[in-house]
This record gives structure tokens, C-alpha cells and sequence, in this order.
């Protein structure tokens, strides 16, 4: 399985959901996103791993909300062990 972290930026601000204690609704909003994701790269990624160096790919994903808008833009990081495992770990996110 991939090592996926999910981090959250509110308003650009790094934020856990535990320390949204008076806004439920954002914290569930972020705890659901993060369930969403995690569902969506094992899907994607499943037991993907480097032929040649046997490592699974390290993905983090950066939801930034916006209060404003109440928009949540999701970002990629996806490191790993060589480059041609970088494309194929790549192309199996944008399945
Ligand atoms: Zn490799």
C-alpha cells in the first residue's frame, strides 16, 4: 500500500481536524475529504510498487480550504525511489 499523508491548510494555515474544536462542520468536512482521498489513492495506486527497488510510491496531499469561497483544492506530492517509478506512479494518479 502506498504511504499516503494528508495535510490540511485552512485559509493557508497548516490544520488537523483536532484542532478545529468549534467548527464541526469544517472538522467533518476535513475528516470526510481525508477518508475520500485515501479511498481514491488505494484505488489508484493499490499495491503499486517500484520493479525494480520494491517501494510502494509516498504521496502527499495538500487540501487547502477556503472559507471564502468554501472551495477545497486538492495538491499532489508524489515521491519516489527513481524516476521511472515517478512516471508510473504518476500515471496511475491521473487514471
Ligand atoms: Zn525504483
Amino acid at each position: 500500500m502506498a504511504d499516503v499523508t494528508v495535510r490540511f491548510e485552512v485559509d493557508g494555515d497548516v490544520m488537523a481536524p483536532e484542532q478545529l474544536d468549534e467548527q464541526y462542520e469544517l472538522a467533518e468536512l476535513l475528516d470526510y475529504t481525508e477518508a475520500q482521498i485515501r479511498a481514491q489513492m488505494e484505488r489508484q495506486l493499490g499495491d503499486l510498487r517500484c520493479e525494480v527497488h520494491g517501494q510502494p510510491p509516498r504521496v502527499v496531499v495538500t487540501a487547502q480550504y477556503s472559507s471564502d469561497t468554501e472551495q477545497m483544492e486538492l495538491a499532489y506530492h508524489v515521491d519516489t525511489c527513481c524516476k521511472p517509478f515517478l512516471l508510473r506512479a504518476v500515471q496511475a494518479l491521473n487514471r
